[in-house]
This record gives structure tokens, sequence and C-alpha cells, in this order.
């Protein structure tokens, strides 16, 4: 099977590069390097069956041509990242939903299979966890820029399934919750690899808001096995799925096990979101995916707790020599 990764020398991107080639697929990766990193897939440029290209998707000649080559596709390329969100919310907005746009116009003239990686920030302030697929999304006001990624994600989520729906172009949708692993950076915003960065190195941990809002962590190595084996099950199509951990633990509790399991001094602060983010900024207070619908469907189950998860995140740290966030 040939492979097309937009955003491959992402972080979940290169993972996933990784993964599939252990499984003896060829992989063709398109991304321009705008928050993916060489770093992240040199050990593969030697390989036989991977192909790099230094380019954007709003490439549309090298994606219609990477396109055809390939039998199916992951579309990763997105901005991501909170603080990215605030900062670039022009670049959030048309890199997530023209780029799509083009992915989903090409694969749709070859019927190509595209697996869409959507966001459980899609879920914005819902309050019934666990989130299932199925339910309301509940968004914040056009006047507070964070929503715009949620709502650039959920127009790909609409336009994948209309893909399918009018035009038969098979499509998956994937909603990955806070994934962290190696490769992770924390340049901008992700928690886990600010939190153990900063512990290596001595500074204050920066717990935003009073820490008392949750998240559950998927192991990127997790994420990766169950997005492949969704791509090649014929029951994906046309569906929505939930990726993600299922073990809630506060930021503040984060904050203290990072400290603990790295054995640092650092204190633990805390930051108002409005000095964290900007004046008005909106957080999630809990955020927990149900997995019955991929655990049903393919037998997903996480396999790391979140002690597991710090402990590996912080190995990958200390081998690589703690990085400045
Ligand atoms: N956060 C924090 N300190 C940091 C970075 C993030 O307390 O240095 C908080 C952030 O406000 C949020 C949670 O950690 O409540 C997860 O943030 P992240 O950006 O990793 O992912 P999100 O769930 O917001 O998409």
């Amino acid at each position: 099977m040939k492979a097309l990764i937009t955003g491959g020398a992402g972080f979940i991107g290169s993972h996933l590069a990784d993964t599939l080639l252990a499984q003896g697929e060829e992989v063709f990766i398109l991304d321009d390097l705008s928050t993916g990193s060489v770093e992240n897939i040199e050990h593969l440029q030697q390989h036989p069956r991977f192909h790099y290209f230094f380019d954007t998707i709003m490439n549309r000649f090298l994606l219609a041509e990477l396109i055809d080559r390939a039998d199916i596709v992951f579309h990763l390329a997105a901005a991501v990242g909170v603080r990215l969100i605030v900062e670039s919310p022009v670049r959030t907005i048309e890199t997530n939903v023209k780029g799509t746009e083009h992915v989903l116009e090409y694969a749709a003239k070859k019927k190509k299979t595209v697996v869409i990686a959507s966001s459980s920030e899609v879920y914005g302030k819902g309050s019934q966890v666990p989130f299932r697929e199925e339910d309301d999304l509940v968004l914040g006001p056009t006047t507070k820029g964070r929503w715009s990624y949620a709502c650039s994600k959920a127009l790909d989520e609409f336009l994948a399934l209309a893909y399918w729906k009018e035009k038969g172009c098979p499509t998956i949708v994937v909603r990955f919750f806070n994934t962290v692993g190696p490769r992770q950076t924390g340049e901008y915003g992700m928690v886990l690899p600010r939190f153990v960065s900063q512990a290596l190195t001595g500074k204050p941990i920066t717990v935003y808001g009073t820490g008392q809002q949750s998240r559950c962590f998927t192991w990127v190595g997790d994420l990766v096995q169950a997005v492949v084996q969704l791509a090649k099950h014929p029951q994906a199509v046309g569906e929505i799925f939930n990726i993600g951990g299922t073990e809630e633990i506060s930021i503040r509790d984060l904050a203290f096990l990072v400290k603990d399991i790295t054995g640092s001094r650092s204190e633990v602060t805390f930051i108002p979101y409005e000095q964290a983010y900007e004046e008005g900024f909106e957080d999630m207070q809990r955020r927990v995916p149900s997995i019955e619908k991929i655990q049903n469907l393919i037998g997903y189950k996480p396999s790391l707790d979140v002690v597991g998860i710090v402990s590996r995140v912080t190995e990958y740290f200390q081998k690589k020599g703690s990085e400045t966030c």
C-alpha cells in the first residue's frame, strides 16, 4: 500500500510514518516544516520505501500528483496548538479549512480513502463527559480566538462526511484527544512537554488557571496503531471516532506528578489565563473521551496509564537533553 501523510514531519505524522513503514507500506510525506521538523524524520531519510516532499498542501499541483500516486491519504497537516491558534488565527483557519478542501477535492476525483485528523477540541465547552461522537458541539463566541480551531476542525468533519455521502469518496474522521509522546515540542503550548522540560531544567512548572481543569492523555503509539487499523477497516468509512486515553487527571495533579517523576526541585506556579494566553481566554474544564465506538470496531485499548506516559516522555527529554520552553 502507498500512503500519503500530509504533515508527516510533525509529531504524530512522523510516528504514523514509522508505523506504516514497519508494516511494509510505502510512505510519501508532504510537509512544509511550519510546525514539523526534519529531526522527526531524519532516521527515515535513507529508508527505501520513504519519500519526503518539502512543500505546503496549498501547492495544488504537487498535492494532486501525490494523491494520484497514493492508495490512501492521512491528512494531518494543520495548524495546531492553542498558543499558535491564539497568536495566528488567520493561518489556523486558512490552513485547516483550505488544506482539507484541497485534499478532499483531489481524493474524490480518484476515489482514494482519506483519513481526516480532527480534534477533541470540537466538543468545546460540552460538560457531559465522556464525550461521544454523536454529542452536540458546544463552542464559544467568534470573538474568542480559541474557538476558531474547533470551528475549522468541525468544518473539516462536515466536508469529509459530505464528500463521502455526496461524492462517494471514502473518508474516515478521527478525533484525537491530547496526544503526547516523544518528538512533541512545548513550543506551541502543549502542556506535557512544557511541564517535563520545565521540571528538568529547574524552571517553574507553569499551571494555567486554577489547574482544576482536567484532560485525558493519549499515548502516540496507541493512537497511530488505531489510526492505521481504522484506515484498513471497511466499516470505518463515513464514520467519526474518538481516539483517546481514558484516565482523567487535573493539570495541577499533572504538574506535581511530573515534578515527582522527574525528581525536580522546580516550584509549581499558577498563572492566570489572561497572562498565559489573552484577555477573556476560555478553557475547557474537562475533556474525557468515550472510546466505546472504537473499542467495538477494532478493540482499541490504551496501553499506558498516565504515570507510564509521563515516565516515557521524561526519558525522551532526558535522552535528548532538555529543550527550553
Ligand atoms: N496548560 C498549562 N500550562 C502550560 C500549558 C498548558 O497549565 O504551560 C494547560 C492549558 O491551559 C490546558 C491544559 O494545560 O488547560 C492542556 O493544554 P494543551 O495546550 O496541552 O492542550 P488543550 O487541551 O488545551 O488543547
